[in-house]
């Protein structure tokens, strides 16, 4: 065995325990630091035990969830696999996830039978690429994220560049064949490629939200659409060269978004239900089922996976506060939130529900996003008329509630930073019984949710690396 590696593993552990005596809880990130300092090889040298694939999953939205899902479909199909948890997708967290499945000598125990899962931040994927000699990649979707996190969009599609250059060319890429932003990674591709998309007319909308302008980056030429879902996403033709969406590998049909789950048909597999909503969540299963059955993995596992699947932390997490049923609606990007509030429209539309109760909380951290003016691409205006009550929080509330002014919304019950006079506020106009939708922004969801875990309004359940 590597000598080195061997030592590496050891300052890992070290690292582990000594973090844990010092009580630092979410430390996930130290051991694969320190030990990779020792050897920089260690994620090369650990991952590439792993004999029954290697698969990496990267893109704007729908990382972590697609990791999940399919997660899930290797617990169906009775799999071993090593999966990194949500938070833990830049080099150092690979390599303390690989770490704590590691034995003494840097050898894993049962490796060869064994898939690696790992979802991995855009800017990492060259390094992971590099180090872990993927067998699949799988890209999920290309958005404009927080707007200072990484610039322009041409800055992630570059790193995705270098990621495929590093990156073995008999690699099978999943492709999102609906997303001209990626679809194009797929150009000058020597290796096999298996593309998901939406086939579903129904489906599709006049309203797709905020689109950020997008070129053909083969001849400059702008795309038009058949149909659009949402967004940039749909069936798309550059009117420069011809080049269009691809025939899919994995489809999806019949879509029907419930407030807590979705129905779709996947061709070959029959009609599954999914305890997640939303169209992103319908992409995330069509790129899962892409990387299981280039997995090889059985049928009726796959359709198992898919409706056994778990919400993630802080999304479609419903607290009951008082006998309200406060329903947390993480986004993280302006296309992530116009998929809410498109779900919230149709949701209103029931004559049952009828108009709804709102709050919209915006924080302006780092991980928020520090530049507020993102909420102008949001169409919250796809609400206009299907308010009843709205509430504005967060570290940014006055901006919110001029951007919901500006949308036609109600004056807002209460607009007001702290989270604790926020759900004052939400009991002061609304009965038991009643059901509030809240948006918020990350750190606002953390901040609202450790508010609800105080009050006894949500479980300590807090699902990180631990
Ligand atoms: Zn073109």
């Amino acid at each position: 065995m590597n000598p080195r590696l061997a030592l590496a593993v050891i300052a890992g552990r070290t690292a582990a325990l000594v973090s844990r005596r010092l009580g630092r809880g979410g430390g996930t990130a130290l051991p694969g630091l320190v030990a990779e300092r020792v050897h920089p090889g260690l994620v090369r040298d650990l991952a590439r035990q792993l004999g029954a694939g290697r698969v990496m999953i990267t893109g704007t939205n729908g990382k972590t969830t697609t990791a999940r899902i399919l997660a899930q479909i290797l617990e169906e199909a009775e799999r071993p696999y090593v999966h990194n948890r949500e938070g833990s997708n830049l080099m150092r967290g690979l390599a303390s996830t690989l770490l704590a499945i590691a034995g003494r000598a840097g050898n894993i125990p049962g490796a060869r039978q064994m898939t690696g899962l790992f979802e991995v931040d855009e800017a990492t994927t060259p390094a992971a690429s590099a180090a872990i000699a993927p067998n699949a990649i799988a890209f999920t979707n290309l958005f404009r994220d927080q707007l200072d996190r990484y610039g322009e969009v041409d800055t992630v599609a570059g790193f995705w560049r270098d990621a495929l250059a590093r990156a073995p060319k008999s690699a099978t890429l999943v492709i999102n064949a609906d997303d001209p932003s990626v679809a194009e990674l797929a150009v000058g591709w020597p290796g096999p490629i298996h593309w998901f998309g939406l086939d579903d007319p129904a489906f599709a909308t006049d309203h797709p939200g905020a689109v950020d302008a997008r070129w053909c980056r083969e001849c400059g030429g702008t795309f038009e659409y058949e149909r659009r879902y949402f967004a940039h996403i749909g069936h798309w033709r550059c009117t420069g060269c011809g080049r269009a969406r691809a025939r899919t590998d994995t489809t999806i049909r019949d879509v029907r978004l419930g407030l807590d789950d979705a129905t779709f048909t996947v061709d070959g597999l029959g009609e599954v239900t999914m305890p997640l909503t939303g169209a992103y969540n319908v992409y995330n299963a069509a790129a899962a089922v892409g990387l299981a059955r280039m997995l090889g993995v059985p049928g009726e596992a796959i359709r198992k996976g898919i409706a056994g699947v778990r919400a993630a932390f802080g999304r479609q997490e419903v607290a009951d506060l008082e006998g309200r049923k406060v329903r947390l609606l993480l986004t993280k990007n302006p296309a992530g939130a116009n998929q809410v509030l498109r779900l919230l429209a149709a949701v209103a539309e029931q004559p049952e529900v009828g108009k709804l109760k709102v709050a919209v909380l915006l924080n302006d951290r780092f991980a928020d996003g520090q530049d507020v003016s993102w909420t102008w691409d949001v169409d919250y205006e796809l609400l206009r008329g299907s308010v009843h009550t709205c509430w504005a929080g967060g570290d940014r509330a006055e901006d919110m509630a001029l951007r919901l002014k500006y949308a036609g919304w109600p004056a807002p019950g209460a607009v007001v930073q702290n989270p604790s006079t926020l759900l004052d506020g939400i009991l002061a106009e609304t009965e038991p019984g009643d059901q509030v939708f809240v948006i918020p922004t990350y750190t606002a969801m953390l901040d609202l949710r450790a508010e609800l875990q105080r009050r006894g309004a949500v479980g300590q359940f807090w699902e990180r690396d631990e």
